[in-house]
């Protein structure tokens, strides 16, 4: 998404640009993500890009097929598509007599002025590797790599996993009757939320700029009514106390089994991991169908899943909704910058960035939605505006002063003290989860989307060091 986002403006502004895509197609999480249930989980209005508007969604918050079709349709008929080399996964990006030399698959290398690791952060599957995982004699798989190859009907199926993406799968296959055993190391706080259906109605409503105006805001309205505002993880007080105890109720509503209910209690509070969103979890894990396995996964056999009772699960399918390694970024690309200095040894004790974006001493090297954006909060279009407008405004700078730019080691770790010492508020730092790095520091956007704008408002160029550039960018940038 970020990569298709920004070609859009590069185009705009006419800086010459290539993509390189290590898939056979567009849409990053979105192509490799194809399991049954998937729907993003914010508003899809609110998904699209401002500048590409579509009125085809079936449902408020939209099947992972439609988001696909969006942004595939998006690269073709923006013309992006032209510019994107499939199954080409950059290996090495090194910054050699003042410009970057990417190094590709083939081994073959181009030079580019600047250079912007559009990546994503849920890319690189992380798969446990439980005693005897490679014993399994069903078939098993990553949720992120699903094998559709497999028939189901009839299979006994075993999910690993209750984030959002192990939340959907166990939702979708038992309400299909599938015959599944859903594996909870810790129990997770879900948002009892309708998907509806978006009518006829509102689709041609929807074409209309006034009226689509109008509908935003009551959707809008209503996600605060629904989910609370913005500032109940950020901020503590009142409002926090109101949340928290309407996942108690919800929860105690929706499953009257004390005992049941009492696993699937988390012991954290909820937002302190990312919050699955889901109509039908509890009545589904209530299902015959359906059986919930508290604890985790002591091993794996031939023929299934011991628990850490030493119960052994029968299982024909395992499926893997452990997650990603959400702080690997643009690796296992390597970045070697100026004087030998990677990103790597950079990241060692774990990773940062300035404002989600730059790197000291890494000229003209920028990521999109890198670490300390919002991503947890804010709905990717809007967390990219933000970013690609200032990353456009890094770009003028260069063409203007024929130099390369980095952030400085003060500006950079000025920024990373004000995010870190707003962390402990909220709460993203009450308990461990994919933001948390090696030292249990929570990577996350800790103000509010508002502050998030402002950050690049109000950001100041002289934060940047000028490094010499190999031409004078005020011809064409190559990026
Ligand atoms: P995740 O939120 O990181 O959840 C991973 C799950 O796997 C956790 O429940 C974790 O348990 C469990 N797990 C990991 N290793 C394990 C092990 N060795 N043994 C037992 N359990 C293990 O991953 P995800 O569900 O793929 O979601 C990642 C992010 O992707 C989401 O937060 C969201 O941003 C995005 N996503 C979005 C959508 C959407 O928009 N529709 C859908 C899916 C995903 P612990 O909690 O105990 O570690």
């Amino acid at each position: 998404m970020s990569g298709l986002f920004l070609a859009h403006h590069l185009a705009e502004a006419g800086i010459e640009y290539q993509i390189f895509e290590k898939r056979a197609g567009v849409g990053g999480t979105w192509y490799d993500n194809t399991y049954p249930g998937l729907h993003v989980d914010v508003i899809t209005r609110s998904y699209e890009f401002p500048f590409a508007r579509k009125n085809y969604w079936s449902k408020r918050y939209a099947p992972g097929s439609e988001i696909r079709r969006y942004l595939t349709d998006f690269a073709r008929e923006q013309g992006v598509v032209r510019h994107i080399r499939f199954n080409t996964e950059v290996r090495q990006a090194e910054w050699e007599d003042d410009a970057w030399t990417l190094t590709l698959p083939d081994g073959s290398t181009e030079v580019f002025d600047v250079v912007v690791a559009a990546t994503g952060f849920l890319h690189v599957p992380k798969r446990p590797t439980f005693p005897g995982t490679d014993t399994f004699e069903g078939h098993s798989w990553h949720s992120s790599e699903w094998d559709h190859g497999v028939d189901l009907t009839g299979k006994r199926i075993g999910v690993v996993g209750t984030g959002s993406s192990g939340i959907q799968i166990v939702s979708e296959l038992g309400k299909q009757n599938h015959d599944v055993k859903h594996f909870i190391r810790t129990p997770q706080w879900i948002q009892i939320r309708q998907n509806k259906k978006i009518s006829p109605l509102e689709r041609v409503l929807l074409r209309v700029p006034a009226l689509a105006g109008y509908w935003d805001r009551r959707v809008a309205a209503l996600r605060v009514a629904t989910e609370g505002s913005e500032t109940w993880r950020l901020i503590p007080g009142d409002e926090r106390t109101v949340q928290t105890q309407r996942f108690y109720d919800e929860l105690a509503e929706a499953v009257p089994d004390p005992v049941l209910r009492d696993k699937l209690t988390p012991k954290d509070p909820p937002g302190c991991k990312r919050i699955p969103k889901s109509p039908d979890y509890y009545q589904v894990v209530q299902r015959p169908n359906v059986t919930p396995v508290f604890g985790g996964v002591q091993r794996v056999e031939p023929n299934g899943i011991v628990d850490p009772d030493g119960t052994l699960h029968e299982l024909d399918v395992i499926v893997y909704a452990t997650g990603f390694d959400t702080h690997a970024y643009m690796r296992p690309m390597e970045v070697v910058g100026p004087g030998g200095l990677t990103v790597e040894e950079m990241w060692a004790d774990g990773v940062y960035s300035y404002r989600g974006m730059g790197l000291p001493g890494m000229p003209n090297f920028f990521l999109l939605n890198g670490p300390f954006a919002p991503v947890n909060s804010v709905a990717i279009p809007t967390c990219l505006r933000d970013e690609v407008g200032f990353l456009m405004r890094l770009l003028d700078t260069m063409q203007r002063e024929g130099r390369a730019l980095a952030p400085s080691a003060e500006s950079t770790a000025a920024f990373c003290d004000t995010v870190r010492s707003a962390l402990p508020g909220t709460t993203y730092s009450l308990c461990d989860n994919w933001y948390t790095d090696k030292g249990g520091v929570a990577i996350i956007w800790p103000f509010t989307r508002q502050q998030h704008a402002d950050q690049y408002a109000d950001a100041d160029i002289a934060d940047f060091e000028r490094f010499p550039a190999r031409r004078e960018l005020a011809a064409p940038v190559r990026a």
